[in-house]
């Protein structure tokens, strides 16, 4: 068997055409443009790089971009009274504090202090509360990517065997809830899980997110199963570096019935879905209608 492959690329550029489209509609009709905040704190070149391409999609949308850069001596209280400052902007919808943070901050009491309703990330203990039970709330741009894919493959996963590899909160958590929110039957596996492989051959669905070079291979994939692969590691291979994923895509891709690669896959749908939320976000604070497509 041969893997269909899934094309996080040109998924993501039609996610960002939903999301102009309905920003251009936001604009011509209820004269309000969503608005998205991101705040960086200290100078580290990978969060830069993450930074500047999410303010670069954000404007070719035809949102509002506003970045906040702070030294990394920023004493804690000074970016709390920026977040509240950003929480009672009317023209800020969304809010994302790129992490990691400084190690003389807490993140969890900055992330925390974010108003919910502009929580784009959907890392606020709130939105973490709603989406554990089932109810509306700003979903963690990764996973949410993930279930897009998901759900265009398949059509409804109701029933589906789901096997999620890692339990961050960031990744695994809320992939696994929102996997359970489509009535799988979900497992989460991690680093003390016994017999991994056996776990992971259960699985209709398995998603990768370890942060592990190419751990998991073609032998632990059920014939025909779907894989997302979500981890993005860096490694030598004949002198040059290279991106790849959790799975090792060669072998997986000769099993699997359909297969993410890397790069390629989930890496593009999570700035995607981030300008997906901050619609989102704008809409509700408006009491209008959501985009379709763009939410859990
Ligand atoms: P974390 O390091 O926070 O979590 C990794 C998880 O993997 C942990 O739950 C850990 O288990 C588990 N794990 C580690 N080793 C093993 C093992 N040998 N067997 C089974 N489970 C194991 O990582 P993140 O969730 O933040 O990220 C995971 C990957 O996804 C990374 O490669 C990251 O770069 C990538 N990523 C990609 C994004 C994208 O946009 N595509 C966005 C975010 C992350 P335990 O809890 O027991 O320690």
């Amino acid at each position: 068997m041969t893997a269909t492959i899934i094309d996080g690329k040109a998924f993501a550029a039609t996610v960002r055409e939903k999301v102009a489209v309905h920003v251009a509609r936001l604009k011509a009709d209820h004269g309000v443009t969503p608005g998205l905040a991101v705040v960086l704190v200290g100078e580290d070149p990978a969060s830069e790089v993450y930074v500047r391409n999410k303010g670069k999609q954000t404007v070719e949308c035809g949102m509002a971009s506003f970045e906040h850069k702070l030294v990394a001596e920023t004493p804690e209280a000074d970016l709390l009274a920026l977040i509240a400052r950003l929480n009672a902007d009317p023209a800020v919808h969304g809010i994302l504090v790129q992490l990691p943070l400084p190690g003389h901050m807490n993140a969890d009491k900055v992330i925390n202090a974010i108003d919910p309703a502009k929580d784009v990330d959907g890392f606020h203990i709130s939105n973490v509360g709603l989406l554990g039970t089932g109810q509306k709330s700003m979903v963690p741009c990764t996973p949410l990517g993930c279930l897009m894919m998901l759900r265009d493959h398949h059509g409804s996963l109701s029933g589906l065997n789901a096997v999620v590899v890692g339990r961050s909160n960031i990744v695994g958590k809320p992939m696994a809830q929102l996997l359970l929110n489509e009535s799988c039957t979900v497992t989460i596996a991690h680093s003390r899980t016994k017999d991994l492989a056996a776990v992971c051959r259960g699985a209709d669905i398995l998603v990768a997110a370890v942060g592990r070079p190419e751990m998991i291979p073609g032998e632990w994939v059920k014939p025909g199963a779907t894989v997302i692969d979500v981890g993005i590691n860096r490694i030598e291979r004949d002198g040059k570096t290279k991106l790849v994923g959790d799975v090792d895509f060669a072998s997986a891709a000769a099993v699997a019935g359909a297969i993410t690669p890397v790069p390629g896959g989930v890496g593009p749908m999570t700035i995607a879905c981030l300008l997906a939320n901050t619609v989102t976000a704008c809409c509700r604070s408006q009491g209008l209608a959501e985009p379709e497509g763009l939410t859990a």
